[in-house]
């Protein structure tokens, strides 16, 4: 049987904004993905912060990712309000590991180490929420 999740079907609304996140969010509106950057000891991570979670430094910037990665792990939720939806860690190419769905796919066909892209996936409001669709075969 399959389990299509397609992000059309969702009726996303506007994530809550923290002071600093509207860049990341308008980003994606914009196709992109942002990755918080370290000006002092040079390492990625994701969620961007205003500090670094690796030196506590305050120095970071956000910087694009290319919105390619593998995933680490996911599960399918299959009973309850607008399902089935996959939640997935992906680590992107660069490194950091984000929590995302994975959209526009058959959910049975989702595995640890497939390959996937960025898809922005525009909410109700002003912005676009990123997550990932399974990449072209390779
Ligand atoms: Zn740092």
């Amino acid at each position: 049987m399959m389990t299509e999740q397609r992000s059309g079907a969702w009726k996303l609304g506007d994530p809550a904004l923290n002071p600093g996140d509207e860049e990341y969010f308008i980003a994606a509106r914009n196709g992109s993905l942002l990755v918080g950057a370290c000006r002092a000891c040079g390492e990625l991570h994701h969620y961007p912060r205003c500090m670094c979670p690796f030196c506590w430094s305050a120095e970071v910037e956000l910087k694009p990712a290319a919105g390619a990665g593998t995933i680490y792990t996911f599960s399918v939720t299959r009973k309850g309000p607008d399902t089935p939806y996959c939640i997935a860690y992906v680590q992107l190419d660069e490194g950091p590991i984000m929590m995302t769905n994975i959209v526009d796919t058959d959910l049975d066909l989702v595995r640890v180490g497939q390959r996937v892209r960025l898809v922005c996936v525009p909410t109700d409001g002003d912005y676009a929420i990123p997550m990932f669709t399974p990449a072209q075969a390779e």
